[in-house]
């Protein structure tokens, strides 16, 4: 075990000390071919880093490198192995600050309000996953007398993890940490807008796990990720990230007949009853919308109905409360809002914005005020947008748009709400306001979404599954459930005893 790293609080830096490598084989290497593509902070659109530019011979050092690791990593005992996972979080906990503030560099998310937060679930994940290394258990299956007949959770092998740049710290562990402990090497590659925190929280964990257990490659969909998807000693691809990607990589995984967990977009409704109390939920319509990560959630309450009996009232309470929400530099404590990641997301939501403008009957009520200071007056910063006097049916309530754009659509009927609520490609998550049980209980057992929530707008947590049914995607992740079910094979074995 090398000497422990020590935290970086300066995260300009440390964004130039991780320029331009990928992480394999335990060790920080530059690109097979040596080329880099530049990291940029999007609260000043300044270059602060460069990334390894990955290809496929970089995807095929990383996978030998799993390849070998995975022998010895699968032949130790699962709870050796849960305490190297844990020792992972362990470590990670202490360099919670420098992960977040090295994440709000990159990804323009504000410190305070996100990236620290993140930076701690990132930590958690290990731990938690840890934990459960006892829990790969098979069962015993009553057959014949005269033979013993069990099943056995095997690892898969060398898994393939591609993650997105919204959570990409918090994404990337709750798919490393259960594919780790089941005994798979992994090979993660990250997103092309996020490489540097993650590739320094696979830095601090390769000082505790055995070479080649954990890589991680920088580098764009088609010249990295597809190579990975397609190479024939990665035996399991595990993505985050848009359902049209989400597709493509299902596509080539099945030319393979590898597993796929696929966790996708969404566009989640939230129903507020007029019984609710208005006051929680306006504060659940903050959180749900992630107007603190700008919006940039899969789980984003970007459909809210609203009673019409408390329709007004609503709004109002939640123009005002976004409103007092500070946007500014994401390294400032004072910020709650920081910037959207890329130029291309920036065009993509301003559009947005242009289209629901167009609406007729639409209002657009635009909250916060743009930051001041003239060092960010190139950042991408988008004020938040409130959107009424729309349809379920208008372009804004259907498409992801992952950006602060919610739309508050009125309702009268409750049947009605539910219809309309599960009138969406997608399925991912889905909360409901009410006072009233017998309301809440029809509502859970009725919203087509893979998590749903009463009086609440919590995250993804440890311990409960996640994952989103239609066009959200396939399986599971966050918990055992995940962890046995998409990070292992069960095997059949018999033992004949006559
Ligand atoms: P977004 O549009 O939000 O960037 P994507 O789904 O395109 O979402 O990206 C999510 C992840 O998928 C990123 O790491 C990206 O590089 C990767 N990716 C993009 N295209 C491909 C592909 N063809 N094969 C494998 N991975 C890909």
């Amino acid at each position: 075990m090398q000497n422990m790293l020590s935290p970086d609080l300066d995260p300009h830096r440390l964004a130039r000390t991780l320029a331009g490598r990928h992480l394999i084989d335990g060790a920080l290497v530059p690109a097979a071919s040596g080329r880099t593509f530049p990291v940029v902070n999007p609260a000043t659109r300044e270059q602060v880093s460069e990334a390894a530019f990955g290809e496929a011979a970089d995807v095929g050092a990383a996978v030998a490198a799993a390849v070998e690791a995975q022998k010895g990593w699968a032949r130790l005992p699962a709870r050796e192995r849960g305490k190297l996972v844990a020792e992972c979080g362990r470590r990670l906990t202490d360099h919670v600050e420098e992960l977040g503030r090295l994440v709000a560099l990159e990804t323009g998310k504000a410190l305070r309000t996100e990236s620290r937060v993140e930076a701690s679930v990132l930590a958690d994940a290990f731990v938690f996953y840890g934990g459960l290394a006892g829990e790969l258990k098979g069962e015993t299956v009553p057959f014949n007398p005269d033979m013993l007949t069990m099943t056995l959770r095997e690892p898969i092998g060398v898994v393939g993890a591609i993650i997105p740049w919204n959570v990409p710290m918090m994404l990337m562990a709750l798919k490393i940490a259960p594919a780790m402990v089941a005994g798979n090497a992994v090979v993660v590659k990250s997103a092309e807008e996020a490489p540097l925190a993650v590739l320094r929280a696979c830095q601090i964990m390769a000082q505790v796990l055995p070479p080649g257990v954990l890589n991680i490659l920088s580098g764009f969909g088609p010249e990295c990720g597809a190579p990975l998807v397609t190479h024939p000693k990665v035996g399991k691809i595990t993505f985050t990230g848009s359902v049209e990607t989400g597709k493509i990589v299902y596509k080539a995984a099945a030319e393979k007949l590898i597993p796929v967990t696929l966790e996708l977009g969404g566009k989640s409704p939230m129903i507020v009853m007029g019984d609710a109390d208005i006051g929680r939920a306006v504060g659940g319509a903050v959180a749900g919308m992630r107007f603190t990560r700008q919006g940039q959630s899969c789980t984003a309450a970007s459909r809210i109905f609203v009673h019409s009996s408390i329709h007004d009232d609503f709004v109002a309470r939640l123009k005002a409360k976004v409103d007092a929400m500070v946007m500014g530099d994401p390294l400032d404590e004072r910020t709650d809002i920081g910037t959207i990641i890329s130029d291309g997301q920036f065009e993509k939501v301003k559009s947005y914005i242009r289209i629901g403008e167009q609406l007729p009957g639409a209002k657009a009520n635009t909250c916060s005020a743009m930051p001041a200071d003239p060092k960010l007056a190139r950042g991408l910063f988008v004020q938040p947008v409130i959107f009424t006097g729309i349809g379920n049916d208008s372009r804004l309530a259907r498409a992801e748009i992952f950006g602060p754009v919610t739309c508050i659509i009125k309702f009268d009927e409750f049947d009605k709400v539910i219809s309309e609520a599960n009138d969406s490609e997608y399925g991912l998550a889905a909360t409901i306001w009410t006072r009233d049980l017998r309301t809440a209980l029809d509502a859970t057992r009725r919203l087509e979404a893979g998590f749903v929530q009463v009086n609440q707008n919590l995250v993804v947590q440890p311990n409960l599954s996640y994952g989103g049914v239609k066009q959200s995607g396939l399986g599971k992740e966050a918990s055992l459930e995940a962890m046995l079910e998409h990070f292992t094979h069960k095997k059949t074995v018999i033992i004949n005893m006559q």
